[in-house]
């Protein structure tokens, strides 16, 4: 057991995004790796837009997507509690430390005058930045503010610097905080900003990295600069690089397809498949292989093996590799996982009837599926006559002549038949079409038009064998009235 000790801080402030689950599965892929500790501490500061059903949300798709955590929400573990609002007690010696070595103060500016020095900096043609003008309020300046009840933030005093680290996927980074403004680090109701829990709770929980999107970069000197005025050692850094669409742009949560529960849980996508595909956006195995299973992952994953430039999110590519998945599960185990996917009660009552005729089914279809959700479409042949246009029994195969033909010849030879197999019905088919002057192919569409009624759909002698003799009479005869 290393020491190695990662979390993710999700704020519950929306639903399980593509991009936390990203920063979520490296993270654990991190830490079994390496055999240290997954951590998940909700990051649920922001009271007004935090709720409980996003927590349940996040914490489901993790679930669903098999992260389990070492500790966390529902596990427990001995640096809890893991919900920040259950911690604010913790905050406030830290936040009392830092206003005793005068590394923070109370800002009791108001947004109206915030914005009146923002907008005469603007005017002087400067970069806009909080002016510091609280940090050296007297004591009677301050009792004054307070008895005139105005509200303060605590705000943190920033040197004057530089802050320099090494990132374990960006390299060396330098940045200039001379910029930046003295930061909020506690709101006007007491309650903290992540910024400030994050530095401290990473702290007291004792961890070593801290890897997410690069959306984040930029508050690094942020809780560089906490962490040494606390005392604090900071952790290790990793950014990775953010996702964007096939197009370059930004994924966003109105039009693309970035939830995990309804985007692509309840849109039928398999979580082992989500887990591949997330694991190369932006990890690079070094090889040509795509497929890769958790354990193989766990085993190949590094930092070092993280690109630097931006992954893209191609949807094709997730879809085709869903298929891939769908084709190789064991079929009663595919049976489980499309179930919640079929609404017809007729099927489902059929399925608990027969499950084995449901199998062969599912075994016939299961290569053209790239989506769980698209097993009832693909499976309603088996359960209800289809239903199709006559023109397509002739569809650039044969003539309407040829077409009846070929359903009588075939309604005969598969009466007089009393193996159903597949290898029966092809001999029987082959040969009949033979002798009565018919190509293979007219007598095989025709017929596979009239079991399945679709253009694309599984084998003759596969529909042939799973349907059996007397439904598959009924149909042939069905369509031979069309003609
Ligand atoms: N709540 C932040 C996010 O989900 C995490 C910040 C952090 O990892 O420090 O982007
Ligand atoms: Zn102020």
């Amino acid at each position: 057991m290393s020491d190695i000790r990662v979390r993710i801080a999700p704020s519950p402030t929306g639903l399980l995004h593509i991009g936390t689950a990203r920063t979520a599965l490296f993270n654990y892929l991190f830490a079994r790796h390496y055999k240290g500790k997954f951590i998940v501490r909700i990051e649920d500061t922001d009271k007004e837009r935090s709720t409980d059903a996003f927590t349940k949300d996040i914490l489901d798709g993790l679930e669903w997507l098999g992260l389990n955590w070492d500790e966390g929400p529902t596990v427990g573990g001995e640096f809890g509690p893991y919900f920040q609002q259950e911690r604010e007690h913790l905050y406030e010696q830290y936040v009392d430390q830092l206003l005793e070595s005068k590394r923070a103060y109370r800002c009791y500016c108001t947004p109206d005058e915030l914005s009146l020095e923002r907008e005469q900096q603007q005017a002087r043609g400067e970069a806009p930045k909080y002016s510091g003008k609280c940090r050296n309020l007297t004591e009677g300046e301050r009792e004054q503010f307070e008895l005139e009840g105005r509200e303060s933030v605590i705000r943190f005093a920033i040197d004057n610097q530089s802050v320099e680290f090494d990132d374990l996927i960006k390299g060396h980074v330098s940045i200039d905080t001379t910029l930046m403004s003295d930061f909020v680090i506690v709101r006007s109701d007491g309650t903290p900003l992540f910024i400030f829990s994050n530095a401290v709770d990473d702290y007291l929980m004792k961890i070593t990295h801290v890897l997410r999107g690069d959306d984040h970069l930029n508050n690094v000197p942020k809780q560089i600069m906490l962490n040494d005025a606390l005392g604090f050692t900071s952790p290790n850094f990793g950014h990775f690089p953010l996702i964007f669409n096939t197009d370059r742009s930004k994924m966003s949560k109105r039009k693309d397809p970035v939830s995990i529960t309804n985007d692509f849980k309840q849109k039928g996508y398999l979580p082992e498949a989500i887990i591949n595909f997330v694991a190369l956006l932006g990890w690079n195995p070094g090889t040509e292989q795509e497929i890769f299973s958790i354990e193989e992952l766990i085993n190949e994953f590094t930092v070092e093996r993280v690109g630097k430039s931006p992954s893209i999110f191609d949807i094709e590519k997730l879809q085709w590799m869903n298929g891939a998945y769908i084709r190789e599960l064991p079929i009663a185990e595919l049976a489980k996982r499309v179930e919640p996917f079929i609404s017809d009660d007729s099927i489902k009552e059929a399925i608990e009837k027969d499950v084995n005729y449901f199998h062969q089914a599912l075994t016939l279809v299961k290569d053209r599926m790239r989506l769980l959700s698209e097993v009832e479409d693909q499976i309603k042949m088996f359960y209800f006559k289809p239903k199709f246009d006559k023109v397509l029994l002739t569809a650039n195969k044969s003539t309407a002549e040829n077409a009846k033909k070929s359903l009588e010849v075939a309604s005969k030879v598969l009466t007089e038949l009393k193996d159903f197999t597949t290898a029966a019905t092809e001999t029987a088919l082959r040969a009949a079409a033979k002798e009565n002057g018919l190509k293979d192919g007219e007598i095989l569409w025709t017929v596979r038009v009239a079991l399945s009624g679709s253009a694309q759909s599984p084998g003759t002698f596969e529909l042939l064998e799973v349907l059996g003799k007397k439904e598959s009479l009924e149909r042939i005869n069905i369509a031979l009235n069309l003609c």
